[in-house]
């Protein structure tokens, strides 16, 4: 494998950062042409999670269609493009909304960050918004506006909770 390619295969998950769309709508093909349109390479997440809107069209229907859906971005073995100085000892996971998440797709991610924590051997503190990583503070970045719903997924037994407040429009 010649030394770029084997660069861009050194991702060594030890973190699992959850972040949003900040958009009503999108899926993984959406992000990656908002991404590249930015001057990014591609879509820099691992996982992108659906709202059920993949489209504007969509979101003024107001039908939802295949909620908690998980689409793959980058392999995990890539580099990330998602959070500086974590992208090489990260997952990425995208939430697609902006602050409100119906329950089947916080639920979506539970068992994703679940999956992905048995299979990496990630410690329940290493799942973290972006937000509280400390070049996503240093930015100022709220994403994924999601704090209760961080701390429910450290803590099932706060499920219900979370329940009651992601459901609040
Ligand atoms: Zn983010």
């Amino acid at each position: 494998m010649p030394e770029v390619e084997a660069a861009k295969m050194a991702n060594v998950p030890e973190f699992l950062i959850v972040h949003c769309s900040d958009s009503g709508w999108g899926d993984a093909s959406v992000i990656d042409a908002w991404h590249r349109d930015r001057g990014f390479d591609r879509l820099g997440y691992h996982r992108v999670i659906l709202n059920g809107f993949r489209t504007y069209a969509d979101m003024k229907s107001g039908v939802r269609k295949d909620v908690g859906l998980v689409e793959l971005g980058r392999l995990d073995m890539e580099v990330g493009a998602h959070c500086v100085g974590y992208n090489r000892r990260s997952l990425g996971i995208c939430l697609v909304g902006s602050g409100v998440y119906p329950v089947q797709q916080i639920d979506a991610l539970r068992q994703l960050v679940n999956e992905l924590r048995s299979q990496y051997d990630i410690p329940v503190h290493n799942v973290i918004g972006h937000h509280e990583s400390q070049s996503g503070a240093q930015e100022g970045k709220t994403c994924p506006s999601l704090d209760r719903s961080m701390i429910a997924l450290r803590m099932p037994e706060l499920r219900q909770s979370l329940e009651v407040s992601s459901s609040t429009p």
